[in-house]
């Protein structure tokens, strides 16, 4: 497809460039996790119109591979055209982008020491938020120790027959 003049002005005008990672962070609508544009009624994908414009035309068969792992990003140098196969074995899939995190989403660092696998899966979960949440075991075992205690179990029962006070009176 032959990318006019304005389609490739508008494409420029709706990214960030970043310093940094180099990427073109495309900045408009998006459609899931992907930037959208229109273009003579047609819903595109930017990355693509981006591909033909400053690169060439994609193959027939071929699919634009995020070098960069950012699917927001527009920057030609970062597109490169592959067989669907190599996408998916790139890892533009849930799984490997995943893998592909440095941080967690309250941005602790997904390194060693830091990380365990639960035992539901899910891949790595970060041990900073479960300390954060009460659930490490030695979290638990405390809390089964303080209720062992008797003193604490009336202590304990009162505080849940107040909570369950104020929450009735909340409804
Ligand atoms: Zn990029
Ligand atoms: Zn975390």
């Amino acid at each position: 497809m032959e990318i006019s003049e304005a389609v490739i002005d508008r494409l420029l005008s709706k990214v960030e460039k970043r310093e940094g990672d180099g990427c073109w962070y495309w900045t408009d609508h998006l459609n899931r996790g992907y930037g959208q544009m229109n273009v003579g009624g047609k819903q595109m994908k930017p990355y693509r119109l981006s591909y033909e414009a400053f690169i060439g035309e994609i193959p027939d068969g071929l699919v634009i591979d995020h070098m960069c792992r950012n699917p927001t990003c527009i920057n030609p140098m970062h597109l490169r055209a592959v067989t669907q196969r190599v996408n998916i074995l790139c890892g533009d899939t849930f799984a490997a982008r995943k893998k592909a995190q440095t941080h967690c989403l309250r941005g602790h660092p997904l390194v060693d020491g830091n990380i365990y696998y639960s035992t539901g899966g899910g891949g790595r979960r970060c041990c900073e938020c479960r300390r954060m949440r009460g659930q490490t075991p030695e979290a638990k075992q405390k809390r089964r120790d303080y209720r062992a205690i008797p003193a604490n179990k009336e202590r304990e029962a009162e505080r849940m027959r107040l909570w369950h006070l104020k929450n009735r009176r909340s409804t």
